[in-house]
């Protein structure tokens, strides 16, 4: 403003959140000040506040600046403290400052709009205690939870499991209480029935958005799952040691997706589907090959493992 004119303008500017979350309590940051360097510092804001409009008055600061603590132009800053509405939006605050007289001269009225993003809370999904394998065609549950970013009560949410194409295949709603040692994880078992056909499915589960006491946004999250067939064989494995042929127990055996260990004769079973597989035994201080078998009837097979010698320094690397 140029010296000599009759009246100073008031200008109200505010560092402020962009968005914040429905219902939360949130501070604008908000500073009056003159261009000509009066001190502004004692004028009330009025505050006209979404989704009623609600009026309220700021006070000046309290205790009141001293002399040259206030920012370039006399401007002090006043924390605002402010609720967002339970409704989702965007949502406009209104402050102003009536036309006053400071400092010996007149300042104009001035009205600041301050439009804030006001976002439904997150959710994430989590899956857990997937069955593997799963046979085709046979019921299996999982479980599926859910939670707030702000940890709310998401009691009733509705969940549903989709495959690929987006074909719901199972749907519930979260149960009332939060999963044990959780606060806030609320979840639900879940009824699915395998696909008829065996293979990797990687299916989705969703959380749909909700209106609870506060709107929440949905979320989804993809999960594998592991279909086979009926197992149809009995497939034995020995495990011994290399030389001399004694018996390994504690061996892991993995087949596919099936899994065993072996007792102290070092012998696993896994009843399996017909089919080619790769076998792999493990067990810690052993060098164990990598078998490829085709299971087409009932089949004994002997595996034999090296013990790594102690001597190999490079053992602990081989493991
Ligand atoms: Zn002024
Ligand atoms: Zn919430």
């Amino acid at each position: 403003m140029s010296a000599g004119a009759a009246t100073h303008a008031t200008v109200i500017t505010v560092e402020d959140p962009a968005e914040v979350a429905v219902g939360a309590e949130f501070v604008l940051t908000v500073l009056v000040s003159c261009p000509a360097g009066c001190d502004l510092s004692g004028i009330p804001i009025e505050v006209m506040a979404p989704p009623d409009n609600a009026t309220a008055t700021v006070p000046a600061p309290c205790p009141p600046p001293h002399a040259g603590e206030g920012r370039e132009g006399g401007a002090v800053a006043r924390r605002v403290a402010l609720k967002a509405p339970l409704r989702a939006g965007e949502h406009v605050w209104h402050l102003s400052c009536a036309a006053h007289k400071s400092s010996g001269w007149h300042h104009d009225a001035s009205l600041l709009r301050v439009p804030v993003r006001v976002r439904p809370h997150e959710t994430s999904l989590a899956v857990w205690a997937i069955p593997s394998p799963v046979v085709t065609s046979r019921p299996f549950a999982i479980k599926v939870g859910a939670k707030s970013a702000a940890g709310c009560d998401l009691t009733g949410m509705p969940i549903a499991v989709r495959d690929a194409a987006g074909t719901m295949l199972a749907g519930g709603v979260l149960g009332d209480t939060p999963w044990p040692g959780t606060s806030s994880l609320y979840w639900t078992e879940l009824t699915l029935i395998a696909p008829a056909e065996a293979g990797m499915f990687s299916w989705s589960v969703e959380l749909a958005a909700a209106d609870l006491a506060l709107p929440h946004q949905g979320s989804s999250s993809r999960f594998s799952i592991a279909i086979v067939d009926p197992p149809e064989h009995k497939l034995t494995i020995k495990v011994v040691a290399q030389g001399t042929a004694s018996p390994v127990e504690n061996a892991q055996v993995r087949l596919g997706a099936y899994r065993a260990t072996t007792d102290g004769s070092g012998l696993a079973e896994l009843m399996v589907p017909k089919g080619p597989y790769d076998l792999n035994v493990w067990k810690s201080g052993y060098d164990a090959p990598t078998a490829a078998i085709v299971i087409d009837a009932d089949l004994a097979v002997e595996i034999a493992i090296a013990l790594i010698p102690d001597e190999n320094p490079d053992a602990v690397w081989q493991m």
